[in-house]
């Protein structure tokens, strides 16, 4: 178990989407080929508590939004020892109906979300489908009632979650969209989430067509580089070349959860 302020990285899958390359990049792709987008929850676990990054969405969600669930992200937690009800401290990346579902699975835990998200997904933004599209009022609605428990916790801009763990503002993607950086064992690694969904929108400059503002989109890709200790320490939130080049975190979990925290391997 690391010491002091490392930590463990997982990324547990649990959802699948087969698209194509046209559809991820504002403009299209001129080779337009098959280009799936996994979805993942993510796990910190330090020497004295466990952080998780995102909720997913349940199987109905999925039915309803035609994705494939694969598993409920509180199953993937338990197949690395990780007992929902224990967490303490849930961190949302952003609002969308991927990342703030599942509202029943930790019953226990302080919910940290940026200001700018919270204003984003109840105010005049969502009276444009355009930008509602991604959201779903369900889960908006779930946030407001934690507030309300005194189970909500805002950040405005950069903060210290723990020593180790910082939370920055990224928005772009979404109005308040916010990444997490974690010191591990190999340095600072960078939870991208939805900043950029493929390495490839980043590594090409070419943002994934969901957007609030593109100027934010775009900073945001030197943001993940300013923070992170190397390219290689950037974890978008949907490519499936993730479980590819990092290893799996015990026998069987090949393809399902994922080592963010060992050096890159293949891929
Ligand atoms: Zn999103
Ligand atoms: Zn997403």
């Amino acid at each position: 178990m690391p010491d002091d302020d490392t930590h463990q990285v997982f990324a547990i899958k649990y959802a699948h989407l087969e698209r194509r390359s046209s559809e991820n990049f504002i403009g299209g792709d001129a080779h337009d080929v098959p280009m799936p987008l996994d979805y993942f929850v993510w796990a910190i676990r330090g020497s004295s508590r466990t952080y998780i990054l995102d909720t997913g969405f349940s199987p109905e969600m999925g039915i309803k939004r035609q994705r494939e669930h694969i598993r409920s992200p509180g199953d993937g937690l338990k197949m690395i020892g990780i007992n929902p009800d224990a967490i303490e401290d849930v961190i949302l990346s952003h609002m969308h109906y991927d990342h703030s579902g599942n509202h029943d699975l930790f019953r226990n835990a302080r919910y940290h979300l940026q200001d700018r998200e919270m204003q984003y997904c109840t105010g005049r933004c969502m009276c444009h489908e355009h930008l509602r599209q991604t959201f779903e009022a369900d889960d908006v609605v779930a946030m407001v009632r934690r507030v309300f428990e005194g189970r909500a916790a805002f950040h405005d801009g950069a903060s210290v979650l723990a020593p180790g763990i910082t939370l920055h503002h990224v928005g772009g993607h979404s109005s308040g969209l916010q990444v997490v950086r974690v010191k591990t064992r190999r340095g600072f690694v960078v939870l991208a989430s939805d900043a950029t969904h493929f390495y490839a929108n980043l590594e090409q400059g070419r943002p994934f067509p969901v957007a609030a503002s593109m100027i934010e989109v775009l900073e945001g890709y030197r943001v993940l580089r300013d923070l992170a200790s190397s390219p290689q320490h950037i974890i978008p939130g949907h490519d499936p070349l993730v479980l590819d080049r990092y290893p799996a975190a015990g026998p069987g979990l090949e393809g399902v959860v994922v080592r963010l925290d060992a050096d890159p391997t293949g891929g």
